[in-house]
């Protein structure tokens, strides 16, 4: 099964994607890893891409569609988290003919607090909420021992930037794939564990052998 998850930034994507590898070994690609783990490169490309991700806009399309496709060659049971985030990312990718596209939707009044609390560890794989999720002990990631940090881009000017190119860029995706028949729309409102719980029984519904 080959999935996308999408939904504005803080929605919980992350969570659920982690949620879906941990108990159905789904390959978690997440489109923001991937870039970061790029932009920390000291190479002209890191810094462009670092550039951008600072500030909260879009990589280029080519860019974010080499390194996706890279990483799902000859996979067959994958969640890509974040990406495609324009319709012309989305063109680029139809030969990976993706079965269906988790739309998680949180009205933006939400996503403020939660960017607040949000931590990410050092290894940039797991995410935590201080208060909705918090690791088990504090400041440490329960999966790899590595420090919790707090990311260079949840800062107010990015995240409206980040908010503002949801609904310009993204929200029309939501559409393209509403009109392929492929969306399916969750209430992304609910603590993370719960959003993560209908979505898996969700997935069983449609393949029973998950
Ligand atoms: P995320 O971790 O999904 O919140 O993404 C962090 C940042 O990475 C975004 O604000 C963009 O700068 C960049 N990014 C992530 N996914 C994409 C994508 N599909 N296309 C272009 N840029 C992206």
């Amino acid at each position: 099964m080959k999935l996308v998850i999408l939904g504005p930034p803080g929605s919980g994507k992350g969570t659920v994607s982690e949620q879906l590898e941990r108990e159905f070994h789904f390959l978690h690609v997440s489109a923001g890893e991937l870039l970061r783990n790029e932009a920390a490169q000291k190479t002209e490309e890191g810094q462009k891409i670092n550039a951008l991700i600072t500030v909260g806009k879009l990589v280029p399309p080519e860019i974010i569609v080499a390194l996706v496709k890279e990483k799902v060659k000859s996979k067959r049971k994958y969640i890509l988290d974040g990406f495609p985030r324009s319709v012309d990312q989305a063109e680029m990718i139809k030969d990976l003919s993706i079965d269906k596209v988790l739309y998680l939707d949180v009205p933006d009044e939400l996503l403020v607090e939660r960017f607040t609390g949000r931590r990410v560890c050092k290894q940039g794989h797991h995410s935590y909420h201080l208060k909705y999720l918090p690791p088990k002990k504090a400041g440490i990631c329960d999966y790899d021992g590595s420090p919790l940090l707090q990311r260079s881009d949840d800062t107010p000017k990015a995240i409206k930037e980040r908010l503002r190119i949801f609904h310009s860029e993204t929200k029309p995706v939501i559409e393209y794939y509403r009109k392929k028949g492929l969306l399916m729309k969750i209430d992304g409102s609910p603590l993370p564990e719960i959003v993560a719980q209908n979505v898996k029984e969700i997935l069983q519904k449609l393949d029973p052998k998950l």
